[in-house]
């Protein structure tokens, strides 16, 4: 681990070099708001943005992703066979990520990368991919990520993590991978290890304390399963519910995904596309009996699995990293901070 430091008139200089080797993702902003998306060679990220309305998920779990293909072509010697569909995992960078977004994907890899099983696409992507974390001196006012175990200094899940230091960016380079990708883009002034530390300290405790949000959780991991989900106040909750799945796939830990396949002429292709648990189609089965057939309980399965399930499965806390934006997005206002509220705070009646 070291400290290195940017001068801002550098920047975008170095940033160009590293495109020769790593293909970049940053905040752009577009007629939708800023996105973690892929630069073109001309673009720089935007190292100013507040937040971005999706994460860098889809940086290694794309919206639509090309798995599997077929030759349904009975001349080729392989005809009906699937292959993996070819994908590029040649380096990338993520600039300009927030933490709580670099959580969300260490959060994600207990899925997909797990002891039983690897999903290559995801982890290929991951393995390829350096994150340039961008530290938050000035949190919004719907962050709650201090209180879900990361916070707008965290460090887990990120190579490098950058501070704003208005001239210039302070850099702490924290594994070899941030190490290659600073060294490609040329920044190479070391800063003392134990003065940065310090500054760091500070800048953390003072963009920590303007966060004013939380959720409690304290309580969760005392309730059983059956009493939450046999609780009485999930027809409450889903009201105003409409179904929609933005908050789903705004969130940048849901990793839900639905399996489509497309012929066209002698080919055949089979795609995984981001999906919801808030769809009614999610859990229909082929007979057309559907487990999660009402609109409660599909709203109680996304918060029991982001609030309860995964905190006892994995026990690494909630499914949650307090980026709040799926509070902001609801058009309905349904919040997963008072709905955390209320499930930690409830106490079955005997
Ligand atoms: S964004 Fe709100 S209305 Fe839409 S599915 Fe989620 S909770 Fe329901
Ligand atoms: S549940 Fe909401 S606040 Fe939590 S990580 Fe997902 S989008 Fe962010």
């Amino acid at each position: 681990m070291k400290f290195i430091t940017i001068d801002k008139k550098d920047w975008a200089k170095g940033i160009d070099k590293s495109r020769g080797t790593y293909q970049l993702f940053g905040p752009v902003t577009d007629i939708n708001g800023c996105q973690i998306k892929a630069l073109d060679a001309d673009v720089q990220p935007e190292m100013e943005y507040t937040d971005s309305v999706l994460s860098a998920k889809s940086v290694l779990f794309p919206q639509s992703e090309k798995i599997l293909v077929t030759s349904l072509n009975e001349a080729d010697d392989d005809h009906h066979i699937m292959k993996r569909a070819d994908g590029d995992y040649t380096p990338r960078a993520v600039i300009g990520i927030r933490p709580y977004d670099a959580r969300a994907i260490q959060l994600v890899k207990m899925n997909f990368d797990t002891e039983d099983y690897r999903d290559p696409y995801w982890c290929d992507a991951y393995e390829a991919t350096t994150f340039v974390g961008l530290a938050i001196n000035k949190p919004g006012p719907l962050d709650f990520s201090t209180s879900t175990g990361t916070g707008p200094f965290s460090e887990d899940g990120l190579d490098i993590l950058l501070a704003d230091m208005d001239d210039k960016f302070l850099a702490k380079v924290l594994t070899p991978k941030g190490e290659a990708y600073a060294a490609a883009c040329g920044f190479n002034t070391e800063a003392d290890a134990k003065e940065s530390q310090v500054l760091f300290d500070v800048m953390r405790k003072d963009a920590e304390k303007t966060i004013s949000s939380s959720v409690e959780t304290d309580k969760l991991k005392d309730k059983t399963i059956l009493d939450l989900y046999e609780a009485p106040f999930w027809d409450d909750v889903a009201f105003s519910c409409i179904n929609c799945g933005t908050c789903t796939y705004v969130c940048p830990t849901c990793w839900c995904f639905d399996i489509q396949d497309e012929n066209k002429l002698k080919a055949s292709s089979r795609f995984r596309n981001w999906d919801t648990c808030m769809s009614p189609l999610f859990t229909r089965h082929a007979t057309g009996h559907n487990p999660r057939g009402e609109k409660t309980m599909r709203v109680r399965q996304r918060f029991m699995h982001k609030l309860k399930y995964f905190l006892d499965k994995y026990d690494s806390g909630i499914m949650c990293v307090g980026c709040g934006r799926c509070v902001k997005s609801c058009p309905v206002n349904i919040d997963i901070r008072q709905v955390c509220e209320t499930m930690n705070n409830y106490e079955k009646k005997e």
